[in-house]
């Protein structure tokens, strides 16, 4: 047997995304498998019945609305990064609608007046400034940097030092000795985990809890914020309800967890087809209709090379290849792989997990085209096809 190299997926969920049926889909193409979905929902479901705890979707990582009917069933609401995300989670989602931006204008928090949920500011000076603006039924929230940095990536790591994304211990310190009265707050919010187990989390929160006590007592929720890879096969799921459990009871807090990339987990693929092969020195070139910088810019970004059914690594098996994209960036790449039959002209690959963090980021850079969008049923088998883009997509961006 070869080597598993993204060993996190379950026999069952390889499967079951090796089962969408492809071939009468246009291409490139994502497909959401809706079974693997509501597994995934019905998971996260499962811990806010054990703790009480509220789950929201973070839309910045996925935000296909044509699956937002089955993910309501299981989750609280949505949380969004300003105004525009927050109006897709009002107009689709039944919901709570959170947002949070790291810096709000007045126009923002105007519109978000009418529907918000709860707004959450990034620093003291905008929750000053706006917090009076909001309608009072809008509860107001703030980041805070717990500054304890668990992330290896740094374009990934919120809590590093120098952070712009939320505020410090010292700058509440400091606004609470000159206002000389608390800062009136409904709830804390923090944002520091990336792909993280409940481990990262517990660490994080015996920090957060130290630092913050004080505020701890006088609000009335804590948002754990995202990154928390619940749906991860191996993910300690204990861990994160005793964590969850601690603060509700020791504070009488309701507790918001809002990851995005857990939500939408091994739940996708992208479709691609082989346009051509080319020799180069010792390289077999192979370009697909997709794109790494366009289609899935996190394989650049993160870096990561993301896992092909039926693909091995390079030298792997008989056949190997470089695969990129059709942009002219001279590394889109998506990455080396090797296959047990030679590969041609309109061969079909199969990319998984690409659900999340890729529609969500797509670009129309060098004019390539965006990737179609269909929902696959394994109930009744079907695939339908959602949303084709073409030419109009593209020109109707710029002018
Ligand atoms: C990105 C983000 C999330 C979601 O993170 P995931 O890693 O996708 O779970 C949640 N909250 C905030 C504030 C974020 O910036």
């Amino acid at each position: 047997m070869s080597q598993d190299p993204t060993p996190d997926f379950t026999p069952q969920r390889l499967k079951a995304l090796e089962e969408i049926p492809v071939d009468a889909l246009p291409s490139p193409c994502y497909v959401i498998h809706l079974g693997c979905l509501e597994d995934n929902g019905k998971l996260l479901a499962s811990i806010k019945e054990c703790t009480g705890a509220r789950i929201l979707l973070a839309q910045k990582g996925f935000a296909c609305w044509a699956t937002y009917p089955i993910l309501s069933k299981y989750l609280d609401g949505t949380t969004a990064s300003g105004v525009h995300e927050a109006l897709l989670g009002l107009e689709k989602f039944d919901g709570e609608v959170h947002v949070y931006s790291p810096a709000f204008t007045e126009t923002d928090i105007e519109k978000l007046s009418h529907f918000a949920h709860t707004v959450v500011f990034n620093t003291i000076d905008q929750f000053t400034r706006f917090g009076p603006v909001l309608d009072t039924k809008v509860e107001r929230g703030l980041r805070v940097n717990p500054e304890h940095s668990t992330v290896d990536t740094e374009l990934y790591d919120p809590a590093a030092s120098g952070s712009r994304l939320g505020s410090t211990l010292e700058a509440l310190e400091r606004f609470e000795k000159e206002a000389d009265h608390p800062i009136e707050i409904d709830g804390l919010h923090f944002h520091t985990l990336c792909e993280q187990d409940s481990d990262a989390l517990e660490e994080t929160a015996l920090i957060f809890e130290e630092k913050f006590q004080p505020w701890l007592k006088r609000v009335k929720w804590l948002n754990f914020g995202g990154g928390h890879h619940i749906t991860r096969p191996g993910y300690d799921i204990d861990r994160l309800c005793r964590v969850i459990d601690h603060f509700k009871r020791k504070y009488n807090v309701d507790v918001y967890l809002e990851p995005g990339e857990a939500v939408a987990l091994h739940t996708g693929i992208l479709s691609v087809t082989v346009l051509d092969i080319m020799q180069a020195g010792e390289i077999k070139n192979v370009i697909v209709d997709s794109s790494a910088t366009c289609h899935m810019p996190d394989v650049l970004e993160m870096p990561y090379r993301p896992r092909i059914s039926g693909a091995g690594d390079a030298g792997e098996f008989a056949n190997t290849y470089r695969l990129g994209g059709m942009s002219c960036l001279a590394g889109d790449i998506i990455g080396d792989y090797s296959f047990k039959e030679p590969l041609t002209i309109g061969s079909k690959l199969r990319l998984l997990d690409m659900s999340h963090y890729t529609m969500v980021k797509n670009t129309t850079f060098n004019g390539v085209p965006l990737p179609a969008i269909a929902l696959y049923d394994p109930k009744t088998k079907n695939t339908n096809l959602i949303r084709k883009f073409g030419y109009a997509d593209y020109r109707d961006r710029l002018s």
